[in-house]
C-alpha cells in the first residue's frame, strides 16, 4: 500500500463531497484536525483503518437485503451475500464461533436481537405450548397477544449500572428495562470486585430467564466458565454482551475462562471499540439459537446496511492477522502502566487496578465530582467521560468517576512510558482544579476552577506527546 494511495482516496473523496456541499467537507477535515491533536482515553472509541473507512463510503449503501444470505426478500443481492458471508465467516473463525450474524446496526440491536432470540426459544408461553409452535413466523394473532403478556414477567440478571453495567441489560431507560423484571448484581464494596457467591445467591433467589454478563465500565476480567456454572444451575440462558473488549477476546488475550465464546450460549459485541471495527453490532451463538437470531432483520432491526457488513468484513479480516494479538496485548499493557502511574500519584482506581483495556478513577478524592473532572480534562486537551463508581454519592449525571481506555491511542502507537506521561498530564489537571459554586455561594457538582494558563500548558504537553504518534500517518488531506 503506498502512501498515495490512502492520500489520494480521502482527497478524492473530500473533493467530490466539496461540489456539493462544502461544509460537510470542511466538518470532515476538521475532524480528523480535532482527532489528530486530542488525547482520546474514550475507552469506547478507537480509530478504524483507512481500509474499513473506505469500505463504508460506496454503493453498497444503496441495497436493501432484508433477510440473509441466499434468502433475501429483493433481488440482485448476489454481491451483499459475498460480503455478508465474508463477514460471518471471519468472525466465526476470529472468536471460534459456530454461528455468526454480522446484521446489527449497533450494540443494542444485537443486544435485542439476542433477547428475542432467547425470548422466542425459550418462553414458555401457553399459547407457544397450546400452538405447538416452534419458529415465531408460525405464531397467530392471539398466540402473540398471550406472548406480549408474558414478557412482562420475564426475567434478566445483569451487573448494576453503577458497578459497570450496561444501559441494555434490563435498565428503565432502555427498551430491555421494559421487556424484562430486571435485578442486578454488584461487585464487592471492599474490593470492587464481582463476587460470584452473590451472583450465584442472587441467580437462586431470582431465577432469572437470562444471566447477563458483561460491561461498559468495570476494569476486570469476569469468569466466564464460573458465570455458566451459575446460569446452568438455575437454568437460566447465560449471555455476554463483550463490546467493550471484543479485541482483547479476538486478540487472544482473554482466553479459557475469561473467553466468554465457549462459555455462553449467546453473545453479542458492537465492532467499533476495542476490536477497531465500524460502528455496529454482531451475535455469535451456537446452532441451537441460529436459526432465531438469523430473524434478527426484521423482527427488530430494519434492512441491513451493506455497506457496513462490507467494513465488518475487511476489519475481521485485519482482526485475524498476527499484528491484531500483539495490539490486543498492547492495549492491556498500556491500561496497566497508566493505572500504575496514577497509583504512583496517589489517585483512587475502583479495584486499585484494571487487567482490560479501562480504568476508573474515583475523583472524589481530588474533591471533584466526575463531570468537573471531565471539564478540566477537556479543557486542558484531554478526552476522557465522566462515570459513576460503585454506590456512586453524586448519581449518574455528576457522578464521581472518570473513565479512561487505551485502544485509541494504543492504535496511535503510544505505549508504556507514554502511559507514564499521561498518567501525569492528569494527576496535574485534577490536583490543579478546584470545585466551583452557584450563584447563590453554595457548592456546585459542575462548576469548577481551573487556572487557564496550566489548561493551556497541559493541552501544549499532550499536543508535543501526540506529535511522535501521528494519527492516520498516511493521510494528508491537503
Ligand atoms: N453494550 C455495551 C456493553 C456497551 O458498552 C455499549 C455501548 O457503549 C453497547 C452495548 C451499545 O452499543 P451501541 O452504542 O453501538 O448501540
Amino acid at each position: 500500500m503506498s502512501l498515495n494511495a490512502e492520500s489520494t482516496a480521502f482527497r478524492s473523496a473530500l473533493e467530490v463531497i466539496r461540489a456539493v456541499e462544502p461544509r460537510v467537507a470542511d466538518a470532515i477535515g476538521a475532524e480528523l484536525a480535532d482527532q489528530r491533536e486530542s488525547l482520546k482515553l474514550i475507552a469506547s472509541e478507537n480509530y478504524a483503518s483507512p481500509a474499513t473507512l473506505l469500505t463504508m463510503g460506496n454503493w453498497f449503501s444503496d441495497k436493501y437485503a432484508e433477510g440473509t444470505v441466499g434468502r433475501r426478500f429483493y433481488a440482485g443481492c448476489q454481491n451483499v451475500d459475498t460480503v455478508e458471508a465474508l463477514a460471518a465467516e471471519h468472525a466465526k473463525e476470529l472468536f471460534g464461533a459456530a454461528h455468526a450474524y454480522v446484521q446489527p446496526h449497533s450494540g443494542i440491536d444485537a443486544n435485542l436481537v439476542a433477547f428475542w432470540a432467547i425470548l422466542a426459544d425459550r418462553v414458555e408461553s401457553p399459547a407457544l405450548k397450546k400452538a405447538q409452535v416452534r419458529q415465531v413466523n408460525d405464531l397467530t394473532e392471539a398466540d402473540w397477544f398471550a406472548l406480549r403478556r408474558e414478557l412482562g414477567n420475564q426475567r434478566m440478571l445483569g451487573m448494576s449500572l453503577d458497578a459497570g453495567g450496561h444501559l441494555t441489560h434490563g435498565f428503565r431507560p432502555n427498551i430491555s428495562g421494559k421487556m424484562f423484571d430486571q435485578r442486578s448484581y454488584g461487585t464487592d464494596p471492599a474490593t470492587g470486585l464481582i463476587d460470584y457467591d452473590r451472583v450465584a445467591e442472587a441467580a437462586r433467589e431470582f431465577k432469572p430467564l437470562i444471566l447477563v454478563a458483561g460491561y461498559s465500565a468495570y476494569p476486570r476480567k469476569v469468569n466466564f466458565r464460573i458465570m455458566r456454572e451459575i446460569a446452568d444451575s438455575v437454568g437460566a440462558t447465560f449471555m455476554v454482551d463483550m463490546a467493550h473488549f471484543a479485541g482483547l477476546v479476538a486478540g487472544k488475550v482473554f482466553t479459557g475462562d475469561f473467553d466468554p465464546v465457549p462459555h455462553a450460549h449467546i453473545v453479542t459485541t458492537t465492532t467499533h471499540k476495542s476490536l477497531r471495527g465500524p460502528r455496529g453490532g454482531m451475535v455469535l451463538c451456537g446452532p441451537e439459537l441460529a436459526d432465531q437470531v438469523d430473524r434478527g432483520c426484521p423482527m427488530v432491526l430494519g434492512g441491513p446496511l451493506p455497506h457496513v457488513m462490507a467494513a465488518k468484513a475487511v476489519a475481521l479480516a485485519e482482526a485475524r492477522r498476527p499484528d491484531f494479538a500483539d495490539y490486543a496485548q498492547r492495549i492491556v499493557d498500556n491500561a496497566q502502566a497508566l493505572a500504575e502511574g496514577l497509583l504512583r500519584r496517589g489517585t483512587t482506581l475502583v479495584t486499585g487496578g484494571t487487567d482490560n483495556h479501562l480504568v476508573l478513577l474515583d475523583v472524589s478524592g481530588y474533591g471533584l465530582t466526575g463531570r468537573q473532572a471531565e471539564q478540566a480534562l477537556l479543557d486542558s486537551g484531554i478526552v476522557t467521560n465522566r462515570n459513576a463508581v460503585p454506590q456512586d454519592r453524586n448519581g449518574a449525571w455528576y457522578t464521581s468517576g472518570i473513565r479512561i481506555g487505551t485502544p485509541a491511542l494504543t492504535s496511535r502507537g503510544l505505549g508504556t512510558a507514554e502511559m507514564d506521561v499521561t498518567a501525569e498530564l492528569i494527576h496535574t489537571v485534577l490536583s490543579q482544579t478546584t470545585p466551583g459554586a452557584n450563584a447563590d455561594g453554595t457548592p456546585s457538582k459542575a462548576k469548577y476552577v481551573l487556572d487557564p494558563a496550566v489548561a493551556d500548558k497541559i493541552s501544549k504537553q499532550a499536543t508535543d506527546l501526540l506529535a511522535g504518534f501521528p494519527l492516520y500517518p498516511t493521510i494528508t488531506l491537503s
